[in-house]
């Protein structure tokens, strides 16, 4: 019977990088980008496919029945993951994406993206490690001071060392206005940091000797107190190991038992005046961790991607291989119909998720202010609907596949229960699901965001062409304005019906996206490519149905406001 394995999906990822989006022309077009070559491309892809399927996916069952440990004080992860890092640093890859000014290779974050698809199919939890990295490298990048920066970025580029994001206390998850982690001046202008944090993804663990925390805190200053609430949040960055080497007053006094991604390890932290630099301006530092919050909202998304895709491939080659009642099991409409669904779901949402990874590069990198600017609204509008979107389609998924496997499914030994475990927490932490949904009605919709989504659905509706995909893309569109409208109205007499309405409306947006990404799929599907034109016709029929129940569930709770 088959073995729960991975087929870098390369032909796929060329697909969409090549023909849909049309990356490279568009890469052209940016001095950052202007050497980079479709060929280069793929290669940098088939390498990082090699890597994945051969070093990461072997230790994902370990990792999983072994799972993290406390010894001697500090927290040791499952076997092989130590080494998995050093290979990873020695072949350039945490440096992919980052700035050639700080030891980075300056490559697209949609090869990057590609990338992060990749190992998350392979090793949810090993990733936790290595995805945390780029948002606090870009958070330093950008509100960092020189000192910080000089000291921190080119060895968080390179890998040597890892960070961690702390910002959940135990009275304070989704509401971060009740941090009391507190952050006390001293004479010299560090900070000394105290508090507990809990769930701390990567608070510990053996992969690097240092481990650079940026941890939400309220300054203590009596000469510019801190107000109430998430306006007195600061930013603080505390590393494991201090500049002179010695050990900062900090350590993981826990680790917790979960669910899945067992070989991550989410630390209990205790910061007892721990020494640590202010990041960004005080009481600024929620608006400084969004900059790192957006872009592992984003990863997290991908998480969702390489949870579907690793299900979808298993489920295929399980269902081929089972025999039941004389054939094997995909034949059976039933079987074949979750196959179907699964195999248009992943193609349309890595469609979706590389278009923003590109947009991020064009919000970075276009010479045009008003590209850049465009691109950056469209990437932050769209960034709530990837990650809940995306999460919820990858436990559903992991789900539906689970179920093709029957008994074995639930049973330990066959990987897709392991899928199942892991890709839960992607809809919890960055931001609960719940939590995107009110972030994309009430800060983006109903706030700044109205001309970047009129753009957006005016650019998609440009990308539609002629065929049963592109009529069903101007239909969701349709939905979307008129549920839009109907928010707007429906705001402006009762400030809770958009609350009401939130989860819907992000669940249509997602659909829509779908949507348009098929038709994108149809146009650039070569005529007899009969594989890609029945992926399309199979998302319009069992998947895009979905999309009117949330629509009408959302003119719903907004008429009854
Ligand atoms: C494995 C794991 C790893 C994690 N890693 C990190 C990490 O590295 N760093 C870090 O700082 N944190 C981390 N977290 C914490 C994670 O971000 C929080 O668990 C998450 O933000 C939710 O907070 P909470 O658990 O306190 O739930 P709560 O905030 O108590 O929410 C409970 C439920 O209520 C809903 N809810 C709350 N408020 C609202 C509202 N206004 N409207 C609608 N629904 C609402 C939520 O959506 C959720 O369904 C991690 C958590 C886990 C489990």
């Amino acid at each position: 019977m088959s073995r729960y394995t991975y087929r870098p999906p390369l032909d796929e990822m060329r697909f969409v990088i090549e023909q849909v989006l049309g990356a490279p022309a568009r890469w052209a077009a940016m001095p950052a980008f202007a050497e980079l070559d479709a060929e280069t491309a793929a290669e940098v892809l088939a390498q990082a496919g090699r890597f994945t399927a051969d070093v990461l996916q072997p230790l994902n069952a370990p990792g999983d029945r072994q799972g993290c440990r406390i010894e001697g004080g500090r927290v040791k992860t499952p076997d092989g993951f130590p080494a998995a890092w050093r290979a990873f640093v020695d072949g350039g890859w945490p440096a992919l994406a980052c700035d050639p000014a700080w030891g980075g290779q300056g490559l697209p974050q949609l090869l990057n993206t590609a990338v992060g698809e990749m190992i998350n199919a392979c090793n949810h939890a090993w990733n936790m490690y290595a995805g945390i990295l780029h948002g606090a490298y870009a958070t330093v990048k950008a509100h960092g001071s020189d000192e910080l920066k000089a000291r921190y970025l080119p060895r968080l580029a390179s890998g040597e060392w890892l960070s961690a994001m702390a910002l959940t206390e135990p009275q304070s998850g989704s509401d971060l206005g009740l941090v009391r982690t507190r952050a006390e001046p001293r004479p010299d202008g560090t900070l000394a940091v105290s508090g507990s944090k809990v769930f701390i993804s990567g608070g510990d663990h053996d992969l690097t000797d240092n481990i650079v925390h940026l941890v939400l805190c309220r300054l203590q200053d009596p000469s510019n107190p801190a107000p109430p609430g998430t306006r007195g949040l600061s930013l603080v960055l505390v590393p494991a190991v201090l500049p002179d080497g010695t050990r900062n007053a900090m350590a993981a006094d826990g680790l917790e038992h979960k669910m899945g991604i067992h070989g991550s390890a989410t630390c209990a932290m205790r910061y007892e005046a721990a020494t640590g630099w202010l990041v960004g301006e005080p009481h600024r530092g929620l608006p400084a961790m969004f900059v790192m919050m957006n872009a592992a909202r984003v990863a997290t998304a991908v998480q969702g991607l390489g949870h579907l895709e690793m299900a979808a491939q298993n489920a295929a080659r399980y269902a081929a291989e089972r025999v039941q009642f004389g054939g094997p099991i995909a034949a059976r409409p039933a079987v074949r119909r979750t196959l179907d669904s699964l195999d248009a779901v992943a193609a349309g949402l890595r469609v979706v998720i590389y278009r923003a990874a590109l947009r991020l590069d064009e919000a970075d990198h276009h010479p045009y202010a008003g590209c850049r600017a465009a691109a950056a609204a469209e990437v932050s509008l769209l960034t709530p609907v990837l990650k809940a979107f995306a999460t919820r389609q990858g436990f559903q998924g992991a789900s539906d596949a689970l179920q093709v496997w029957g008994g074995y499914g639930y049973m330990a030994d066959y990987g897709i229960e392991q899928t199942l475990r892991d890709a839960r927490i992607a809809m919890i932490y960055e931001g609960t699901n719940e939590i995107q949904a009110i972030d994309l009605v009430q800060r983006k919709l109903l706030g700044g965001a109205g001309p970047a989504f009129e753009a957006l659905l005016d650019d998609l509706a440009r990308d539609a062409g002629d065929s049963d995909a592109a009529r069903a893309l101007h239909e969701q569109l349709a939905q979307a304005r008129g549920a839009v409208a109907a928010l707007r109205e429906a705001a402006a007499a009762d400030p809770v019906a958009p609350l009401r309405a939130a989860d819907d409306l992000l669940a249509g947006c997602g659909h829509l996206l779908l949507a348009w990404a098929w038709a994108a799929i149809e146009r650039a599907a070569a005529p007899d490519d009969a594989a890609r034109h029945a992926l399309v016709a199979q998302g319009l029929r069992l998947v895009l149905p979905q999309a009117a129940v949330h629509w009408a569930r959302a003119r719903a709770a907004l008429a009854t406001a």
